[in-house]
């Protein structure tokens, strides 16, 4: 059963309470990444701490790029000595469990398949792989598919079956109609070239459209931890990467690959454009898209002053506050971004649920045109294309709701609040008719004492 991960944010999200932040799983608290962190086979560990009962109950490291343990079990407390011998086969796995075939024999492969008559062009389905045909005897009580066209060689996203019941990858693909809008923007916004993190079907839509008219002088190179897609595409169009660390599986010759992508044409019309798993690692990504920014900046000598690499990273309406705490040029627009696999956010019809997912970026919001027809309006005093329903507020001054339902003005809690909230005297801040009252003396969540929230608090001040 897909869609767990989207779902589960979801509830988490949209009617959150009032008070200091809650913890995203079981009291843990993500550090970062710490200097000198050991690595499991995605790349560096990520420094969590634990805590119970307000109180610091361990710091340890675990897998950055996975949070169901059946994906990868990396587990290491902070202060834990481990031994040479156990350091020496935690690499001896981690060489292990890296693809059997390196990216280079993938390129290779192709070559050879493309070059084979149809009826020998097999993909095992089983085993996610183009198969050549020296190969098939091993994959002969699999299930594979014949006949693949170039079509579908163009179109690898169609192809695999996209990882979304794994917490781990969680791939979402863009339904159609919002993958063609996002690419007409990115044109109509005069890019040339677009840094695509976490984003196959975006990348492949590009690819082929080069593939096919001359005119089109768009370009992709598609960062992605999925490295089946290294199937399909060169060095230079796909780099096996972990946004969670700013990890380039193929190291500096891949990391090179990037920087040469950002530094074409001086820097010059280069777009950034990722769409995350939204597993609320929300510091993380952030940190590793600022180093992505940096290695952008680094095209100009003097240093582009206050200037930084345009950006849509996509996400739910939910973490406005968050991306906005990492990123205080970004502004949410209100398009809601439709996705294939995923039955609930496809675009509202009658009583269907709309998309939570929007777009956030650092380009000037009246810049970024929604499509009239799909609902979307223009707000001379916000600058900025907004859902038909979203009511501009004469007391807040803006456009408030976040949802594209009109939202409804609190005189007590001085905001506009979702239309099915009533306003609590006990919590003192609105909330759905049937909540449960909250105690209102929560404190930070680490320590529990109050005037500050966790991502502040004195007592993790190491790093
Ligand atoms: N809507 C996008 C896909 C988004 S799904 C599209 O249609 O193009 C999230 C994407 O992020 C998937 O492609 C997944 O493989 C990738 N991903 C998941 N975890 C990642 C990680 N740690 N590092 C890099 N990419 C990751
Ligand atoms: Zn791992
Ligand atoms: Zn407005
Ligand atoms: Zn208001
Ligand atoms: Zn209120």
């Amino acid at each position: 059963e897909g869609g767990g991960d989207m779902a589960a944010r979801d509830g988490s999200g949209p009617e959150g309470l009032c008070g200091p932040e809650r913890p995203g799983s079981g009291g843990l608290v993500l550090l970062g990444l710490a200097p000198g962190a050991p690595s499991c086979p995605h790349g560096p560990a990520l420094l969590f701490v634990k805590t119970s009962q307000g109180k610091e109950a361990g710091r340890f490291y675990a897998c950055s790029a996975c949070r169901d343990r059946k994906d990868c079990n990396f587990f290491q407390w902070e202060d834990e000595k481990v031994s040479e011998t156990r350091l020496a086969a935690r690499e001896e796995y981690n060489r292990n469990h890296q693809p059997s075939f390196t990216h280079k024999q993938n390129v290779e492969r192709y070559k050879n398949f493309v070059l084979l008559p149809l009826s020998k062009r097999r993909f095992c389905q089983e085993c996610q792989q183009l198969l050549l045909p020296a190969e098939w005897e091993k994959h002969l009580d699999h299930q594979f598919l014949c006949d693949i066209s170039t079509a579908q060689l163009k179109s690898p996203s169609q192809l695999l079956y996209p990882l979304e019941n794994k917490k781990t990858n969680a791939q979402y693909l863009f339904a159609d109609r919002s993958c063609q809008f996002l690419l007409d923007l990115i044109i109509d916004l005069g890019f040339r070239r677009v840094l695509s993190v976490g984003t196959p079907r975006l990348h492949e839509m590009i690819q082929s459209k080069a593939s096919q008219g001359e005119d089109f002088r768009v370009r992709s190179l598609l960062l992605d931890i999925d490295f089946r897609y290294s199937q399909f595409y060169t060095e230079d169009e796909f780099c096996h990467y972990n946004m969670f660390n700013h990890y380039f599986f193929g190291g500096e010759a891949s990391r090179e690959t990037c920087r040469k992508f950002l530094y074409q044409d001086n820097g010059e019309r280069v777009i950034m454009v990722t769409d995350p798993p939204f597993g609320g690692l929300v510091e993380a990504l952030a940190s590793s898209f600022k180093k992505l920014m940096a290695m952008w900046k680094e095209t100009e000598k003097e240093g582009r002053n206050n200037q930084e690499m345009p950006m849509f990273w996509i996400f739910p309406y939910f973490f406005e506050s968050r991306i906005l705490e990492f990123f205080p040029s970004f502004s949410m627009m209100d398009y809601q971004v439709d996705y294939d696999n995923h039955a609930l956010y496809k675009h509202g019809k009658t009583g269907r649920r709309q998309s939570p997912v929007r777009i956030f970026t650092n380009l000037t919001p009246s810049m970024i045109v929604l499509p009239v027809e799909e609902g979307y309006r223009f707000c001379a005093i916000c600058q900025r294309y907004v859902s038909s329903g979203n009511q501009h507020c004469e007391i807040c001054d803006s456009c408030t709701s976040k949802d594209g339902r009109r939202w409804k003005h609190c005189v007590l809690c001085k905001k506009c609040v979702k239309p099915s909230w009533f306003h609590c005297n006990n919590c003192n801040c609105c909330a759905l008719q049937n909540h449960t009252c909250e105690k209102t003396d929560a404190g930070c969540f680490v320590c529990g004492k109050a005037g500050h929230k966790r991502s502040t608090c004195p007592s993790l001040s190491h790093t």
